[in-house]
């Protein structure tokens, strides 16, 4: 095998958790409204996502795996618009190299599906499959090829946790989606689609929430703060994505209160985001973070209560 062309795969997916939220970021922009995760051994073992998406067409199949192909070209200025998560069409052919798997899919002009085995990035074989519409990514034994990284994994429990985290995350970010989680056959999550994101919230934590709203010079803050007590938790999204800036995040926590659990969704136009920073990483710097933290300061003190229906 091209052992330098695994590692650097391996380089771009780096646990199952990793590899789930590529899979899930490719339901999400194949405009997916219901996705089901399935984890064998936190993961290790065996991923499904499964999605109800536009599907793939059958001559792009063979090529999704190729090394840059994407389907979703555009400009990395647009790297925050809230057009999709991927571009670098670097995901399936980087989880084929160091992985064995099954891409099913039907696209949503075709009346049959097709099954396409792939091992250590080459496709082996394509049958036809009676399907529904969507996509079905299979992921068995990552690093298989890679035993050094296998050996480096964390105990399935922690990759478990990480996925369960991952997937509650963008079902923050996306409270319009159904998600499912399953684990050893279990049944971890199962989240229908939400109209309002207090319920979708409600759903995750078992509690219910309140949702503050403040908008000022096309800048839009949304804060989502659980009614009761919890251990403390924040979450950050900007524009439909969930992101991280360990400064406004604490910001945030000083002022709806560290026992709280809370949402701080960010609508803001893109040329107002520096992201100018490795794509793999969620970081974000806002280039006018005050009138972000002035809006977020209003929201909690006026608690301007927004009813929903
Ligand atoms: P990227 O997302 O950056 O384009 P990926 O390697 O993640 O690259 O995916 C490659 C291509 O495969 C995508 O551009 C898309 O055309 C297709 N694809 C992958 N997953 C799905 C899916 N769940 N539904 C429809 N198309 C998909
Ligand atoms: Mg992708």
């Amino acid at each position: 095998p091209d052992v330098r062309a695994c590692i650097a795969a391996g380089e771009v997916i780096d646990s199952p958790a990793d590899c789930v939220k590529e899979l899930v970021e490719n339901s999400l922009d194949a405009s997916a409204k219901r996705i089901e995760v399935e984890i064998v051994k936190g993961g290790k073992r065996y991923i499904r996502v499964k999605d109800d998406g536009t599907g793939i067409p059958p001559e792009d199949l063979p090529l999704v795996v190729l090394e840059g192909a994407t389907s979703k070209i555009r400009r990395l200025e647009d790297l925050m618009h809230t057009t999709t998560y991927g571009f670098r069409g670097e995901a399936l052919h980087a989880i084929s190299k160091v992985s064995r798997m099954v891409i099913s899919s039907r696209y949503f002009s075709e009346d049959v599906g097709r099954e396409m085995r792939i091992e250590g990035g080459q496709v082996k074989e394509i049958t036809q499959r009676g399907m529904g519409i969507g996509t079905q990514v299979e992921v068995f034994d990552l690093f298989y090829n890679l035993p050094v990284r296998q050996k480096f994994l964390k105990k399935e429990d922690t990759e478990r946790n990480r996925i369960t985290k991952l997937i509650k995350l963008y079902a923050m970010a996306r409270p319009d989606v159904a998600f499912r989680l399953i684990s050893e056959g279990k049944e971890l999550l199962a989240l229908p689609p939400a109209h309002h994101i207090a319920h979708r919230l409600q759903e995750i934590y078992n509690m219910p929430f309140e949702t503050f709203e403040r908008e000022s010079n096309g800048v839009k803050v949304r804060l989502s703060v659980s009614v009761g007590n919890k251990t403390g938790e924040v979450f950050l999204v900007v524009n439909g994505r969930p992101v991280y800036n360990k400064n406004l995040l604490e910001y945030i926590r000083r002022h709806v209160g560290y026992r709280k659990v809370c949402l701080c969704e960010v609508e803001i136009p893109p040329f107002l985001l520096d992201v100018n920073v490795h794509p793999k990483k969620r970081e974000v710097r806002f280039l006018k973070e005050s009138l972000v933290k002035d809006l977020i300061k209003e929201s909690v003190t006026r608690r301007v209560y927004l009813p929903y229906t």
